[in-house]
């Protein structure tokens, strides 16, 4: 259990420039190393205590598809926005997702402001209460994340079933992070024109391994060749990752390792998993905002608990999502470049005035480049190796 002790040593100055030079001593003269964060609290973290700046020339970390907000497609909100249109539905939804446009820039705010019935909640329970103080409406909760909020969409589907509610549903949109890494490594691999470097290694989601224990990032790393960190969110954590990283790169090792200690253990949350196996199962594909469609990444209803299938409940065919092309979000969540190559960036697009999820998003890697200025030390991946 860490106590606010803990805490500040996690942060200590004396800690944090051991670890820096540790990774400085650990670089091999003429060697780059590429590692991609793939978690948004991750990117944060790093813009927030100037991690970056601290690193070797030689080290770059590039942010990934790690923001559950951001790679939402627009299709999504779209349909989000449809089942809030229809008057016997209260749509709930977590406060992060209000602002994120769907086709033509409509979001959750504005259709709110259009008389939708939209409302924010910080757990998926508190919507299973609104559909038991509303027995005349359908309330549908917009479940979305990674693995670390499914077991919560998991538990609420349960208590309004022993509550014996008839009218809550989800609209399901959880995915999954080990496929969604291993499609950006598959992309580097196949795409023949491309000229970026390769990648040297991920820093793995602290929140993620939490749930899952070590077991599907030891699989990644086994089938894709790459190492992989699991880290905390403070700048010691993050630091011990890099060296990790470092350390097993110049030793050709593809390997995961836990340097969240504190937090992650081997097995994970057995009690979430269990949950999350019952209650859900792996869908063949689901599309991902930048990486398009990504086979086994996302969860689903299993048949028996089909009934709570907002989708189901509500069918309707929707057109293609109009999407702004001069958003760069799918390139930025796919590490082919920095927030600041964006045209928008800081101009047309700001976190007052969003154009796309990834300024939206509190975990969004635009929004984290404009809340902490300037280019991270962030070489896009496309820019040809010296
Ligand atoms: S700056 Fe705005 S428009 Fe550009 S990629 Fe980021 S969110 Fe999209």
């Amino acid at each position: 259990m860490t106590t606010p002790e803990d805490g500040a040593a996690f942060q200590d100055p004396e800690r944090v420039r051991a670890l820096a030079t540790a990774i400085a001593q650990a670089v091999r003269p003429g060697k780059r190393y590429r590692f991609m964060e793939f978690c948004g609290g991750h990117t944060h973290a790093i813009g927030r205590y100037g991690l970056a700046g601290l690193l070797p020339e030689a080290v770059t970390l590039i942010h990934g598809p790690g923001c559950p907000v951001c790679v939402l497609p627009a299709g999504r909100i779209d349909a989000a926005l449809a089942l809030a249109a229809r008057p016997e539905v209260i749509l709930c939804s977590y406060g992060d997702l209000f602002r994120v446009p769907g086709s033509a820039r409509r979001s959750m705010i504005s259709a709110r402001a259009e008389g939708a019935d939209i409302r924010m909640v910080t757990s998926p329970l508190q919507a299973v209460t609104i559909a038991r103080d509303n027995p005349q409406r359908a309330v549908v909760f917009f479940a979305i994340g990674f693995e670390t909020t499914a077991p919560a969409s998991a538990a609420a589907i349960k208590a309004s079933l022993a509550a014996g509610l008839t009218n809550f549903h989800e609209l399901v949109c959880h995915v999954l992070t080990p496929p969604a890494m291993a499609a950006i490594l598959a992309e580097e691999a196949t795409a023949a024109t491309d000229v970026r470097p390769r990648l040297d290694g991920l820093i793995g989601p602290g929140h993620v391994a939490l749930i899952t224990g070590m077991a599907p990032f030891d699989r990644f790393a086994q089938s894709n060749g790459r190492p992989i960190a699991v880290a905390g969110f403070e700048p010691t954590d993050l630091l011990q990752a890099v060296l990790a990283l470092v350390t097993l790169t110049n030793e050709g090792a593809a390997r995961a390792v836990n340097r969240y200690t504190r937090a992650v253990t081997e097995a994970g949350n057995t009690t979430a998993q269990a949950l999350l196996n019952e209650v859900f199962e792996v869908k063949a594909s689901a599309e991902w905002r930048g990486l398009g469609m990504v086979a086994d990444s996302a969860l689903a209803l299993r048949p028996a608990y089909a009934r709570f299938d907002a989708e189901k409940r509500f069918p309707c065919d929707l057109p293609p999502p109009q999407v702004n092309r001069a958003c760069r979000c799918p390139d930025i969540l796919r590490g082919l470049i920095a927030p600041e190559d964006c045209a928008l960036f800081g101009r047309s697009c700001t976190p007052s005035d969003p154009v796309g999820a990834c300024m939206v998003s509190s975990e969004g890697a635009c929004a984290a480049a404009y809340a902490y200025g300037g280019r991270r030390a962030a070489t896009p991946l496309r820019r040809p190796q010296p």
